[in-house]
């Protein structure tokens, strides 16, 4: 199954295939390529990748972590929204037989449908992709909304919202984004990225999450629906405090500001508290007394 030529994700490779098809990177899809053979390998143990899973990688590029996907996974699914790679992907792909190319934008794919398609009889999915960095947080949160179970998704991203993403309450980093996606997964920022490892170099370094299946148990959420615009709500104005952000969120007529002052106190938390400072189960403690308290 593997071939014996380079690997893609080297400089030389990559070079000659960029120069054989003319290829010029688009910036505004985010076309950074990887070449660097330990990192893409790192990736791919990180994501625990063996003979029953199946990868779905978002932006192949010309496929230098598709290939050692391959290598590892039973089959690869992988959606490219950039029409001229797929000749290419063709060609550098060839001689894998358990990779399946899709011209498919991302954010519009019904991931679903693709999996009964391409993937029948599926044991473990797993998402594993150097993401599109101009869309990275729509991805993730499209990806936690699907219906497919995802049993752990890997991917690199700009190493600021790696560190968004796993940051820890009362720190700078820590925001609606960490608070959404820790609800819903253990996240682990698992490698870092040096910008030389890609090809046009970007301005910034980069950094590998783990998104695994959560092992914390939070409080029931009996509003999940209002979480996010909650999370989000509390964190619109950073530097002011919860309670002038839930009045923002929720309304400033004396009934509304009276309920979220009785509501805050009744969670034992200060009024003149910081978003920042609350933790994951407080947010959901706060939708929860929200919502029963009319307030969403
Ligand atoms: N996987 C390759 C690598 O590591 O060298 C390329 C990664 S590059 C950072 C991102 C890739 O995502 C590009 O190939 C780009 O064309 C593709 N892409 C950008 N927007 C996309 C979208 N909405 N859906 C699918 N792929 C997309």
């Amino acid at each position: 199954m593997a071939n014996q030529k380079p690997a893609i994700a080297t400089p030389l490779r990559t070079k000659a295939i960029v120069e054989a098809y003319d290829l010029n990177f688009k910036k505004s899809l985010g076309q950074n390529f990887l070449t660097n053979l330990t990192l893409l390998q790192k990736m791919v143990a990180v994501a625990e990748i063996g003979p029953d899973d199946d990868v779905i990688e978002i932006g192949p590029g010309i496929g230098a972590l598709t290939e050692q996907l391959a290598q590892k996974a039973r089959r690869v699914l992988a959606l490219e929204v950039d029409q001229r790679l797929l000749p290419v992907l063709a060609e550098t792909l060839a001689d894998y037989q358990n990779i399946t190319v899709l011209h498919q934008d991302i954010l519009a794919a019904n991931l679903a449908e693709l999996v009964e398609q391409y993937l029948p009889d599926h044991r473990q999915i797993k998402v594993v992709a150097n993401l599109p960095y101009y869309i990275t947080s729509p991805i993730i949160k499209s990806l936690l909304q699907q219906p497919v179970v995802l049993s752990v998704i890997v991917v690199m991203m700009q190493k600021e919202v790696a560190e968004r993403l796993a940051a820890e309450p009362r720190t700078k980093a820590y925001g609606a984004l960490s608070v959404l996606v820790q609800y819903q997964r253990k996240v682990e920022l698992a490698l870092n990225v040096p910008k030389t490892s890609f090809v046009p170099q970007p301005k910034v370094d980069s950094a590998v999450i783990k998104l695994s299946q959560p092992i914390q148990e939070y409080p029931q959420l009996i509003f999940p629906a209002a979480f996010s615009r909650v999370v989000q709500g509390c964190f619109l104005h950073r530097r002011k405090n919860l309670k002038n952000n839930l009045q923002s969120l929720c309304g400033k007529d004396e009934t509304t500001k009276t309920k979220i002052l009785a509501s805050l106190e009744y969670l034992q938390i200060l009024p003149t508290s910081r978003p920042e400072e609350l933790t994951i189960s407080q947010f959901i403690e706060l939708t929860n007394l929200l919502g029963k308290n009319n307030l969403l």
